[in-house]
């Protein structure tokens, strides 16, 4: 993962945002080649939806909304997760993910410090000195503040005293006034929660933490005036059912489906852009029949596991995880979770759940406004179940760099050395650029001319970049870092003919001694063969699409 963030970072896919003012946790920008990358991740998600689908509409709501429809949406009383607090360093984190360990827990109801000292939690300091100090006699003075800390069997108490005394520091005692700590009990537990994983103090014990990022419309900021930033795009698609349905004139089933950002405060942002709390989702609202719910969770799990396979992410490393009953949302009628095996772990980028009708019966009963669909066939009108695969953008680009990067050994093309090679696999279609045109010397004004040439001709059709600095080995290793998958080099045989009959790229012969051929280099084999300059746009559009 370093090296992975790392590389995203020297080549300019992310970068933490804000850097110079050390960043805000939870926030990425996506630099020249990240934002290329994100945006044919999106187009394709569009293009698959949209234009190869007749069955679906596309859509584009608004980020703030009427703060009524959080409401009837449940989110302003449900949409939270269970909130901890680590007792010793104060660090937040999610309830619900807290790795469970076992172990020996030593409760300590609090400290015994010396008779005249105060506390300081009270701070409640008597005067020291004169008549102070008599009182070293005095029994020492008990101080009663729970803690617990929890130690791996075998480990000795001097463990979890090292950990309780810090507790105990950072409330405010001293160090070496701390006569003793007050052990209450001790017991062994297993696959426990209440302990942090990372240096085993108790946690405090979890409270509701509404997700929603409020914010207050016009100028005046009072209760009626909060709404939130959507923490999902879907809320807009149900409270705009109607007038799509309306206007696009579809029968169920149909679709609406949108891209855009979404906004959640998360706890405990982590492992790189995976949990932001900001980020964009692909969300399709898919309407059927009542009854067919089932039916379309099944159809559509299979349509996104194979459209995962057409941006480059293998059937094998994407997990189905059947959402047991217990952690399903309330409303849910069953959920597919689509998780990828990143290198932190097996995670989710897509949930696939079968909403019922629940998202258009709140809204209709909110509002107040009818949601029904009129079937023409039975002339009965009621409210369309919905199945709503919805997938992570960051998420997804963040497994599109997992699953590309790799490095090799490779003997350097020119020199004959060995190195590492980095390359980023990326399939044509996800790559940020999809070719490179080099003149092999950058001081032949011949080899220039025609690969400007190329590169004009290239760039209205495809993204495509020209470079004439650095060898052309040096060259070649940075378009593979980029993921670029084909290079195009116009050589001495470009001018002067091919130095022997081959095959080109696109199956036609090339006779030795042909003219207007270039060298095209693939980026996973290394592999170089001759192509005739008029056929490059073809053979690179058909890789791409
Ligand atoms: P998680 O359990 O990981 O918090 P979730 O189940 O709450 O996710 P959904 O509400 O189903 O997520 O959101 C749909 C998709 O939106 C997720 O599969 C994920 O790809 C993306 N997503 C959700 N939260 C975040 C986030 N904080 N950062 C980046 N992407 C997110």
């Amino acid at each position: 993962m370093e090296k992975i963030v790392a590389l995203c970072k020297r080549r300019g896919f992310i970068f933490q945002s804000s850097e110079i003012y050390g960043g805000l946790n939870g926030a990425w920008d996506y630099g020249p080649l990240g934002v290329e990358l994100k945006r044919n991740l999106k187009d394709y998600w569009w293009k698959s939806m949209t234009q190869l689908r007749d069955d679906i509409v596309g859509f584009d709501g608004s980020i703030l909304m009427n703060a009524a429809v959080w409401k009837a949406s449940g989110h302003v009383d449900t949409f939270s997760d269970p909130l901890v607090e680590c007792k010793l360093t104060n660090k937040r984190y999610r309830a619900d993910q807290i790795e469970p360990q076992s172990g020996t827990a030593y409760y300590y109801s609090g400290i015994s410090i010396p008779a005249f000292v105060g506390d300081p939690s009270t701070a409640n300091m008597p005067p020291l000195g004169g008549a102070d100090i008599f009182k070293f006699s005095v029994e020492p003075k008990k101080i009663e503040l729970q803690f617990a800390v929890l130690v791996p069997i075998g480990k000795p108490e001097a463990s979890a005293q090292k950990i309780a005394r810090q507790f105990y520091v950072s409330k405010g005692y001293i160090e070496s006034q701390i006569i003793s700590l007050n052990l209450q009990k001790t017991e062994i537990v297993e696959n426990s929660t209440a302990f942090n994983p990372e240096n085993g103090a108790q946690l405090s014990e979890p409270r509701v933490f509404n997700l929603m990022l409020k914010t207050y419309i016009g100028p005046v900021q009072d209760e009626s005036a909060v709404t939130y930033l959507r923490p999902e795009t879907a809320q807009a698609m149900f409270v705009q059912f109607k007038n799509v349905l309306d206007v696009s004139q579809k029968k169920l089933p149909f679709g609406i489906a949108q891209i855009g950002k979404a906004f959640r405060n998360e706890i405990n942002p982590r492992n790189f852009t995976f949990r932001s709390r900001e980020f964009e989702q692909m969300e399709l609202e898919f309407f059927v029949k009542p009854g067919t719910g089932p039916e379309w969770l099944n159809k559509w799990l299979e349509e996104r596991l194979a459209w995962y396979e057409a941006i480059g992410i293998p059937r094998a490393k994407i997990h189905v995880l059947t959402v047991p009953d217990k952690d399903r949302a309330f409303y849910s009628q069953g959920t597919y979770d689509l998780e990828y095996e990143f290198p932190f772990g097996i995670q989710e980028l897509e949930g696939i759940a079968h909403r019922g009708n629940y998202d258009l019966k709140q809204h209709q009963e909110a509002s107040g406004k009818p949601l029904e669909y009129f079937d023409e066939e039975s002339k009965t009108k009621y409210l369309a179940e919905v199945v709503e695969p919805s997938a992570g953008v960051d998420r997804t680009v963040l497994a599109l760099l997992c699953e590309g990067y790799d490095e090799e050994t490779v003997k350097d093309e020119e020199s004959g050395k060995e190195e590492t090679r980095v390359v980023l696999r990326f399939c044509p279609r996800m790559a940020p650029i999809k070719a490179s045109v080099f003149p092999l010397l950058k001081n032949k004004p011949e080899l220039v001319a025609i690969a400007k040439d190329i590169y004009k001709t290239l760039q209205p059709l495809l993204k495509v970049t020209y470079a004439d600095t650095a060898a052309i080995g040096r060259r070649y290793r940075r378009a593979d870092e980029i993921g670029t998958p084909f290079g195009i080099t116009v050589d001495f045989e470009t001018l002067e003919g091919a130095k022997e009959a081959s095959t080109s790229a696109t199956g036609t012969p090339i006779a030795a001694g042909q003219k207007d051929t270039v060298t095209l280099r693939h980026r996973d084999t290394m592999k170089q063969e001759r192509i005739a300059i008029a056929d490059l746009p073809a053979y690179l559009l058909t890789k791409i699409a």
